[in-house]
Formats: C-alpha cells, sequence, structure tokens
C-alpha cells in the first residue's frame, strides 16, 4: 500500500513532469522565437535555446535527485541523449557544449563552419544577449518586495494627501444622496507565511487594530448587505469574523476568503464551523435579520504546490487533505455555503481541470476517507483565453463549477476559477503555469472590447486605511481620523476612481505624460485590469492623473 510520502513524491513527479512539457511547448510554440526576434540568425538558435532554458528551469524547480523521474515522461527515443545532458551537465557551458556535441544544435554549427566550439559559443553568447533565464529568484523576489514596500510608504503621503484635497474641494452636486455599496470588505490583518509562488503580496504592512471592531461593524452596515473578511491568513481572526455575524445588523452576506491553513484536522475545522453556526444562532437570538456565510477557500495547483525543502524532502504548501477537511465538515454545516477559488491553467480548456492536478488530489483524498464527488455541472467563461503552451486561436474555458460528495446532493460547493494577473511575485512565474486574460486586453487596445471597469467598493483596514477592491494602493483616507462622510465623498467624487470604473482609455495618456516606460508595461500586463492597476500604482501618477482630469472637466 503506497504511504502518504509515496502518493507525495507520484504527485511531485507527475506535477513537474507536466511543468517541463508545458514548459517546452510553449517556447517551442514561439516564446523562444519571440526572445529571439532581434538576433539575426534567431531561427537556427531557438530550438537548442530551448533546451538551455529548460536546463536552467530543471535546476531551480527539480533537485538534482528527482530530475531523471521528472523527464521520464518522454518516451521519444530520439530525446534520450538529451535527457542524459540535461542530467548529467552542472553549468549553462557544459550544457550548451553536451548538446551540441549529442547533436542538438547541428544547424547552428554548420552556420559556424562545422565548428562545435564557435557553435557553443555563439549559442551562449545570444542566450546573454537576450537577457538568459533573468533575475535571480532570491534577487527579483527583493525587487518585488522593494517596490510593494515604497507603494505602502508613499500611501496616504505627501502625494496622495495633495490628490485627496483635491477632490475634498470639488463641489458635488447632491451630496446628500444616500450610499450604499454592492459589498464591502474588511482587512483585520495583512499577513500571510505560505509564499504562494502567484502571492499579489511578497511584502505586507503592519496593520494595527486601531479600534475595536464592533465601531468598525457599526459602520459599515450602513452602507453594504454583504461584507468579505479578507488580508491573508485570517486564522487568528476567525473570532472577528463570528463576531461579525452575530452582530451587524444590516448585512446579510458574511463571507471570509481563507487558505485553509486553520483545517489541520477535523477536529480544528469543526471548530470554525461550530463558532460559524453558533454565531448565526446568536443573531436569531438577538432578532437580527438571516444571514448567510460563505466560506471561500483557495484552492489551486500554487496553494497546494509540492514544494522540495531545502534538504530535497517534499512538502505540500497548504496540504490537500486540510482541504478535504473543509469540505468534510461543509456538508455537516449547510448553513455554511463554501466556494473553492481556484487559478486557471491549461487544465481549465477541459474536463481535465476535474481529472487531473490538485481537483484529481482532493477527489483522491475524499476517496480514502470514502466520498465520491459528483461534478453537477461546469460552465465556460463568457471570454475564450489563449492557451499558453500552443499557438492555437482562444478557446472556452471552464470558470464556473458545482459538485457534490455523494450522498449530500442539499450541499453543493461551488468551484470557480480566475485568471492569475502579473501583480507581484506572480510577473516570475513561467507563462505556461497560468491562463491570463491579454487576448482581451489587445481587443481592448484596439478598440475592439470594452473592459469591466476597475472594483472601486471599500475595503476598511483594522488601522483606519481605506482602499479600493481593485488596488490595495487606491486608498481614499483614514477612517478613523477623517470619518465615514469624508471618505464616502471623495469615493462619490474622485475623477480618477470614476475613470478608472469605466476603463477610460485617456489615463493611458496621461500616464504617459509622466512616465516613459507605457510600451514595456504594456507588454508585460496580463490584463486590462492589471493594466489599469499597474498605471495607478505611483502616488506620484495618481496625482498627476488627478489634476489633469480636474483640468480637462
Ligand atoms: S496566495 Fe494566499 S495563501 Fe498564498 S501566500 Fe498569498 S495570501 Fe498566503
Amino acid at each position: 500500500m503506497a504511504t502518504p510520502n509515496d502518493t507525495l513524491h507520484g504527485e511531485f513527479i507527475a506535477a513537474k513532469s507536466m511543468a517541463v512539457r508545458n514548459l517546452v511547448q510553449r517556447l517551442s510554440h514561439g516564446g523562444m522565437a519571440e526572445r529571439l526576434r532581434t538576433l539575426p540568425d534567431g531561427g537556427v538558435l531557438a530550438e537548442p535555446l530551448v533546451f538551455l532554458h529548460t536546463w536552467h528551469w530543471l535546476q531551480e524547480h527539480v533537485p538534482e535527485a528527482y530530475r531523471r523521474e521528472v523527464l521520464s515522461f518522454s518516451k521519444n527515443p530520439a530525446f534520450a541523449p538529451m535527457v542524459e545532458v540535461l542530467i548529467a551537465t552542472d553549468s549553462p557551458a557544459s550544457f550548451v557544449a553536451g548538446l551540441v556535441a549529442a547533436g542538438y544544435a547541428d544547424g547552428v554549427v554548420t552556420a559556424h563552419g562545422g565548428d562545435p566550439q564557435a557553435a557553443t559559443r555563439a549559442l551562449l553568447d545570444a542566450w546573454a544577449a537576450i537577457g538568459g533565464y533573468g533575475m535571480r529568484r532570491p534577487l527579483a523576489l527583493r525587487e518585488v518586495a522593494a517596490d510593494e514596500r515604497h507603494m505602502y510608504d508613499e500611501q496616504l503621503g505627501a502625494a496622495d494627501r495633495r490628490r485627496l484635497a483635491l477632490i475634498d474641494a470639488l463641489t458635488e452636486s447632491d451630496p446628500a444622496r444616500p450610499q450604499r455599496f454592492p459589498k464591502l470588505g474588511v482587512i483585520p490583518v495583512m499577513r500571510c507565511p505560505q509564499g504562494c509562488r502567484h502571492c499579489l503580496f511578497l511584502y505586507r504592512p503592519q496593520v494595527a487594530r486601531a479600534r475595536e471592531p464592533a465601531e468598525l461593524l457599526g459602520t459599515v452596515s450602513e452602507l453594504t448587505d454583504s461584507l468579505l473578511y479578507t488580508g491573508g491568513d485570517l486564522t487568528d481572526h476567525l473570532d472577528d469574523f463570528s463576531q461579525a455575524i452575530a452582530e451587524t445588523p444590516r448585512v446579510t452576506t458574511f463571507a471570509i476568503l481563507l487558505n485553509g491553513v486553520f483545517a489541520t484536522d477535523r477536529a480544528a475545522t469543526e471548530v470554525f464551523f461550530q463558532a460559524v453556526d453558533e454565531a448565526l444562532d446568536e443573531r436569531r437570538r438577538r432578532g437580527l435579520e438571516e444571514a448567510g456565510v460563505v466560506l471561500q477557500i483557495s484552492f489551486d495547483e500554487h496553494h497546494q504546490e509540492i514544494y522540495p525543502r531545502a534538504d530535497g524532502s517534499l512538502q505540500e504548501r497548504i496540504p490537500v487533505a486540510f482541504i478535504a477537511n473543509i469540505v468534510e465538515a461543509a456538508v455537516r454545516h449547510p448553513r455554511v455555503g463554501l466556494a473553492l477559488l481556484h487559478k486557471q491553467n491549461v487544465f481549465n480548456f477541459s474536463r481535465d481541470l476535474f481529472q487531473r492536478g490538485v481537483f484529481a488530489r482532493l477527489a483522491r483524498e475524499l476517496g480514502q476517507r470514502g466520498h465520491r464527488i459528483e461534478v453537477l455541472e461546469a460552465r465556460p467563461a463568457p471570454r475564450p483565453r489563449a492557451n499558453p503552451c500552443t499557438s492555437s486561436a482562444p478557446a472556452p474555458v471552464i470558470t464556473d463549477a458545482h459538485f457534490i460528495l455523494a450522498g449530500h446532493p442539499d450541499t453543493p460547493i461551488r468551484l470557480t476559477s480566475t485568471t492569475v494577473d502579473g501583480y507581484g511575485q506572480a510577473a516570475l512565474l513561467d507563462a505556461s503555469e497560468f491562463l491570463n486574460d491579454r487576448a482581451h486586453l489587445e481587443a481592448f487596445l484596439a478598440g475592439e472590447a470594452a473592459g469591466e471597469g476597475f472594483d472601486g467598493d471599500l475595503m476598511f483596514w483594522y488601522d483606519g486605511r481605506v482602499t479600493c477592491f481593485s488596488a490595495v494602493h487606491y486608498a481614499l483616507g483614514d477612517l478613523y481620523e477623517e470619518g465615514i462622510e469624508t471618505i464616502l465623498a471623495r469615493h462619490r467624487k474622485d475623477p480618477l476612481l470614476s475613470a478608472l470604473r469605466r476603463f477610460d482609455r485617456r489615463l493611458l495618456d496621461l500616464y504617459a505624460e509622466v512616465r516613459d516606460d507605457l510600451q514595456p508595461r504594456l507588454a508585460g500586463t496580463t490584463s486590462v485590469h492589471h493594466l489599469f492597476h499597474q498605471i495607478t500604482f505611483d502616488a506620484d501618477v495618481r496625482l498627476h492623473m488627478t489634476e489633469r482630469l480636474i483640468d480637462g472637466r
């Protein structure tokens, strides 16, 4: 019988085999040719450099002890010598020399008069000329963290304050109109130790608990029916969530986004679900309106990634068993709706979504506990997506599904799958690891499609900051220093927020007035939303855009 370690080992090998296959496919279907387009003899260099990139990737992602198994997916005898070179070499130079000697760069050798050493040099020179494998990951992460830290240092600093003063000075035609939001967010903390490779956040600021949460709940209950708790790992704030359910009068939907680390075993999972049930009972005792609760749990190839520790042993980032604990508890507590939030990858193009990868791992785990998953429905996204590993036209992807555990037909569990945008360290992922909305961005830039608009609903931080759902950098003030009326007036009057909410293309021109990197930014952008997020990341740019929008009125 397979031990848990055997299972982890097998799943790690399967995941990395698929990752390397997707990587090679992506690079071979135009990815490397695109990088080489400025080099005169790029065509002949492309294939050997695909393998050099793959060699670097293996060094970074697969410890030596696992490489042969990971590469064993290739049954083509023509690649057997290549596998040996990938495994046996320990530097880019020795790999390229081995590649040339094994006959995988004959075109380059011919182009260099049959001289293998000249071909080796040409390949290494070309690799250096296109930037090689890129910055080493620890350095790249440091840069991402420094950018994020700078953003928080500037938040509500001098430029933001000048911007907010400009907004405050604007007059309103109907200042007294009542304002309710489709939803509001609460950020008790901005912290998470998990280190997922696709996480939006790397540097996270301290969030002080400036006032008792009851005060904030009184404010938000006047403004919305629907509240979301978010911010990272909220395991230490589950009591606050229960308190909100029990005490907040006018809110009727309470959602919390968790990564599942609280569900270490069945008993710990039960504690959370029981606390929610008790909070709903308390709410009823207080005579408050009935409310629904939605538990949103991150669940994808990134959160449940199996990765090697420093000593080479394997570990699941957030174990699938924790998610299975949550699914089992959800069917015992039907008043708590469960939604698994998934990130799209190539599996989403077919039912592979349910038969491979992390979903298959969950089905296996639940199967070992005597449960069988039945997928009830699977709906496609309104827009097709490009497959990063092929050059084929964009195709439909499954984004929304419901499943049940057999025997529990009345407690369907939702799986909702969204794209990954290149925020923070997600920009360091290989493009073959996720789907993005680049095809829609290109149509938007060509004027052929509309964007959906920035989500400007408000997020209330425990330390008083008020930001927007679509961007934690977009601050509208400090609730405790300035009061809710000031914040709401800014939300109504802010001309930049209004332009963002309709994805006004003029903002691209305003950005280009003060920054000279619009074109490179466009090249690296993964969706319309990501584009507008990026161009408003700097406080100085937000100020400039606001001034120009006010001038142009
Ligand atoms: S993606 Fe979620 S679980 Fe992973 S590091 Fe970020 S906040 Fe934590």
